[in-house]
């Protein structure tokens, strides 16, 4: 193999961990983080970018290790003013974390892209890796409860997940197109593996490749596509994949994620890399024709993240 550029699609918290990983051994040409704009949304007139502030603040070493989400050192000023003069209070705003929707809300309002906005504040915050918006079109995830179609912050964080999930769409994919350095990251000479971050593919995964093109793209290129598996133990290690899987009648493992990407996106998937806790579930993916790698893919820390960063690229030959 003579590249070795890495393209990267991720979500939020799960994806940002590997993504996080992935730059820590890697030089700054070498890889491409290709998010997901499904979940972004306008919100007392800022926009939004949950998963891209997710992947910014774990590369630029400034996540909340332990809430999980958002900007460490966090301070709640501005969102008990808000409350306090009368606005909606169901979205949680950090102070810190705010300045992030101010400085990309007003450059897009005077007209720069989501890709240009996301390359200038990822700059600025120290990092050297692409981190790039799956589109620069507006793409929005909704899913399908009993109260009919809602956007997904609202039942996110909202409804804390609460109302069961029938279906999910994104609307305005099918209009949208990849932001310019996704798909110059898919036409590059020098891409040797593409990697699938341990995401939420119902939610995170699916809009990326919801785009047209973009599975197409995907599987075209003749380099590894591996996927690092959400699922750990039978359960999801955070966030509604769980509860979604059990929703559409499905047992909660590693065959349910692979079922999923197969029967959706066709022969994509080269290579699945699942947790050790989950051993069980190695051959029922064999025989679905899919390499499987085992290892341990829970990231506690960075030293967890680097190493399975290296698997993922082992696996690869990079
Ligand atoms: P969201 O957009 O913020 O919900 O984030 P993602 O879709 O990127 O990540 C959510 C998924 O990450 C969940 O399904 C979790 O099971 C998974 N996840 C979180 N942390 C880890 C981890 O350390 N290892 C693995 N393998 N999966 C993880």
């Amino acid at each position: 193999m003579s590249g070795k550029h890495i393209l990267a699609l991720s979500g939020g918290v799960g994806g940002a961990k590997l993504a996080a990983g992935l730059a820590a051994v890697t030089s700054g040409d070498d890889l491409t983080i290709v998010v997901n704009t499904g979940d972004d949304f306008e919100h007392l007139g800022l926009t939004i970018c949950p998963d891209m502030d997710s992947v910014t603040y774990a590369l630029a070493g400034l996540n909340d290790n332990e809430r999980g989400w958002g900007v460490e050192n966090e301070t709640w000023q501005a969102m008990a003013m808000l409350r306090a003069l009368g606005e909606e209070g169901w979205f949680n705003l950090g102070d810190r974390d705010l300045a992030m929707h101010i400085a990309r809300s007003w450059r897009l309002r005077a007209g720069e892209t989501l890709s240009q906005v996301t390359a200038r504040l990822t700059r600025e915050l120290g990092i050297d890796h692409a981190v790039v918006p799956m589109s620069d079109d507006l793409v929005r995830t909704q899913v399908l409860t009993d109260a009919g179609w809602i956007d997904f912050q609202r039942w996110f964080v909202g409804n804390q997940c609460a109302d069961k999930v029938f279906d999910v769409r994104f609307e305005g994919a099918q209009r949208a197109r990849p932001a310019p350095e996704f798909r110059a990251a898919l036409e590059r000479d020098d891409l040797a593996a593409i990697v699938l971050c341990p995401s939420n593919p119902f939610l995170s995964v699916d809009p990326i490749l919801s785009i047209p093109g973009v599975r197409d793209a995907l599987a075209e290129r003749q380099v590894p596509l591996i996927a690092v598996s959400p699922i750990i133990g039978g359960s999801a290690v955070k966030g509604p994949l769980a509860k979604m899987l059990a929703e559409r009648g499905q047992v909660v493992n590693n065959l349910a994620i692979a079922r999923h990407y197969q029967d959706h996106w066709g022969d994509l998937l080269d290579c699945l890399l699942i947790d050790h806790a989950d051993e069980a579930d190695v051959p029922v993916l064999q025989a679905r024709g899919l390499t499987v790698a085992v290892t341990r893919t829970l990231m506690r820390e960075a030293a967890d993240r680097e190493r399975l960063a290296k698997e993922v690229l082992a696996i690869a030959g990079i």
